[in-house]
């Protein structure tokens, strides 16, 4: 049948290129360009569909049983979406050497036809297959002695053909995994890109390839502390250094922090404006970039309205909503920013 299927594509393929010598290139037609070019680009997509059941096989000794919900190929790559209980990247990686060890090993792939996937079951009690899709005869596709598989996909006739077989990623949506893979030459070179990538990390992190995983663990938790610490740090100093003066019935707090996380002043100056009638005018400044941040539980004065205007004065833009503004502008008007705000707050409050 995969013979047949093959030589109807290159008559089809010849018959086009003798029209398109008969009729002449200048009377050619769009559709027959299109048709020759699909012709020419054609490829069986057999590797990848072997490889497939190749790992799907190995996956399935690996962790006892397992079931493929899609399957998606393009030339030289593809994607197997299955239903299995777990899967870490130690049991990839063995499926990985069992499959390529099969692949080597250079096994015929066989076909079976049963009337019924029952009957198809019975000769193989390990055979895979998607029972909701499947109705009267079955095709059974066998990798010599090693893996039964239910399929209507075209193969190769030996394991051997697919060269290589590499899980480029792997992703988990419910109880679903979705695993991609590389086959042949685009394998190879996937692999050999991967190295190189994890030579030059190691390189990067100063940090020998075996130690890689527990380097990144730690950079990673030491960052979230930092952040951590950050975050208290600045909390304090909103709390704590900025100048206050009372205006009437409000407290007016100003000042210029270096190195703060915005995002921490935002969330500070929005607690502490909620406690009590209050406005506050923040210089940021961090490496030549420069923020002001107004925060205000005073109707009277507008917070976004407010970082907009003086913003514009100095070059600068922000926005935000009438309790909590912020607004970046060059370093070198920061200083009379934060002295420009202030005289319009006290204008507003006087008003
Ligand atoms: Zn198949």
């Amino acid at each position: 049948m995969r013979k047949l299927k093959i030589k109807m594509k290159k008559d089809l393929l010849l018959i086009s290129v003798s029209v398109l010598f008969r009729v002449g290139l200048r009377y050619v037609s769009n559709d027959y360009v299109k048709l020759i070019t699909c012709c020419l680009k054609y490829k069986s997509l057999g590797k990848e569909h072997t490889g497939e059941h190749v790992l799907m096989g190995c996956l399935q000794r690996i962790k006892g049983s397992l079931k493929v919900r899609k399957v998606e190929f393009s030339e030289g790559t593809g994607s197997v979406i299955v239903e299995v209980d777990s899967l870490n990247f130690n049991e990839l990686a063995e499926a990985q050497v069992m499959a390529n060890r099969v692949i080597s090993e250079g096994r015929v792939v066989k076909e079976h036809f049963f009337n019924s996937l029952e009957d198809a079951q019975k000769t193989f009690p390990s055979l895979r297959a998607h029972e909701e899709r499947i109705k009267g005869r079955v095709r059974v596709v066998e990798i010599d002695g090693f893996d039964y598989s239910a399929c209507s996909g075209e193969h190769v006739g030996n394991t051997r053909e697919c060269g290589i077989i590499l899980v480029t990623h792997v992703s988990k949506s419910g109880g679903e995994y979705r695993i991609d893979f590389e086959v042949g030459e685009k394998a190879l070179e996937t692999a050999v890109r991967l190295s190189t990538l994890c030579l030059s990390v190691s390189s990067i992190l100063g940090s020998p390839i075996r130690n890689l995983e527990k380097t990144v663990i730690n950079m990673r938790m030491e960052n979230e502390d930092m952040k951590r610490r950050l975050s208290a740090a600045t909390e304090q100093l909103v709390n704590n250094i900025l100048s206050k003066t009372v205006l009437g019935e409000v407290e007016f707090h100003k000042g210029l922090l270096k190195g703060v996380d915005t995002r921490t002043v935002m969330k500070t100056v929005g607690e502490l404006i909620s406690r009590s009638r209050s406005i506050y005018v923040i210089g940021m400044e961090w490496f030549g970039v420069c923020n002001i941040l107004v925060g205000s539980s005073d109707g009277r004065v507008k917070a976004a309205e407010l970082v907009r205007g003086v913003c514009k004065a100095f070059n600068g833009k922000g926005g935000g909503d009438e309790k909590i503004a912020v607004g970046s502008l060059p370093c070198g008007g920061i200083g009379e920013a934060l002295e420009e705000a202030e005289k319009r707050v006290r204008n507003a409050l006087t008003k």
